[in-house]
């Protein structure tokens, strides 16, 4: 049977420029490519920009399979590959010149009507208004009443998404092996009538976060999973924890992070 590569790419003529080279490039090693998530593969590629990245993670739900991202364009901070060294990387690859990363992953519990929801994200929950009007939210930390937030809203970050929203609301960044999350208020009110901490909170990741509405703000929220914005209504309670769950992704060069922080941000 033949080796199998699921190659997932975005809307963009670089990125079907690129699966069209990795394709080729494989298929001539004696390897077979599929465009859909097919769970027998060895390798997920994403080709395009954190976003392609995102979206293949989602679209293969979370699966033990590696991931391994070839940027096309627009930034890409989980893309390792850049166009150019697609032949070298599929020659690392066979020789296997990697090592895996482990990245750690959020859960939500969401009560809704009854009904508890459970969604993952790779990035970041973003709790918000849906109406510009400040929000109100409890926050406790294993049950520990925190405080009552008053603001714009809060992100909910895994280490890997803490370069994303979370370091433009200016949470800390957090090295993806770390093992915790953070919390990171968007505008928060600090007064004499609002008290809510304004610094980032990194939490373990053996604690749980628990989030509720007040009374009369259920209509009032929105929530966010890595960017997608989903319509849960009248949410009690939300709920966060470190996921049982893990994505792979192979990393070739072991300084990586540090060359992308410095290529992508500086
Ligand atoms: P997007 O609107 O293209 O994302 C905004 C920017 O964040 C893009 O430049 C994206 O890179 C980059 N990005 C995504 N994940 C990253 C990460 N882990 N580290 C560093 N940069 C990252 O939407 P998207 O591509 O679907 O990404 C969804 C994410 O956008 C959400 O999870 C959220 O964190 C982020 N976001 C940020 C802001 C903000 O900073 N004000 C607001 C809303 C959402 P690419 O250009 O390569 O896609
Ligand atoms: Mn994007």
């Amino acid at each position: 049977m033949k080796r199998l590569i699921n190659i997932f790419f975005n809307d963009n003529i670089k990125s079907l420029k690129a699966y069209i080279k990795t394709k080729e490039l494989f298929e001539k090693k004696g390897f077979e490519v599929s465009q859909k998530y097919r769970e027998e593969a060895e390798l997920n590629i994403c080709i395009g920009g954190d976003g392609a990245f995102i979206r293949g993670v989602h679209n293969s739900n979370f699966p033990k399979i590696p991931f391994v991202g070839i940027n096309t364009g627009t930034l890409g901070f989980f893309q390792e590959i850049s166009f150019d060294k697609i032949e070298k990387f599929i020659d690392d690859y066979l020789e296997q010149k990697y090592f895996v990363e482990k990245i750690r992953l959020l859960d939500c519990d969401l009560k809704t009507n009854d009904i508890v929801f459970t969604n993952k994200c790779l990035n970041d929950f973003v709790i918000k208004s849906n109406n510009s009007e400040v929000i109100h939210l409890d926050i406790f930390i294993d049950e520990n009443h925190l405080e009552t937030f008053a603001g714009d809203g809060l992100i909910i970050s895994t280490p890997s998404g803490s370069t994303a929203y979370n370091m433009s609301a200016g949470g800390s960044i957090m090295y993806p092996t770390l093992r915790g999350f953070q919390l990171t208020p968007l505008a928060p009110i600090f007064s004499k009538v609002y008290r809510t901490i304004s610094n980032s909170l990194v939490i373990p990741d053996t604690s749980t976060l628990k989030i509720v509405p007040l009374e009369n703000q259920h209509k009032k929220i929105s929530f966010v999973i890595d960017g997608i914005e989903k319509d849960y209504t009248d949410v009690e309670y939300f709920e966060f924890k470190k996921s049982l769950f893990k994505l792979y992704k192979l990393v070739f060069n072991e300084n990586w992070y540090w060359i992308n922080m410095k290529d992508k941000f500086l």
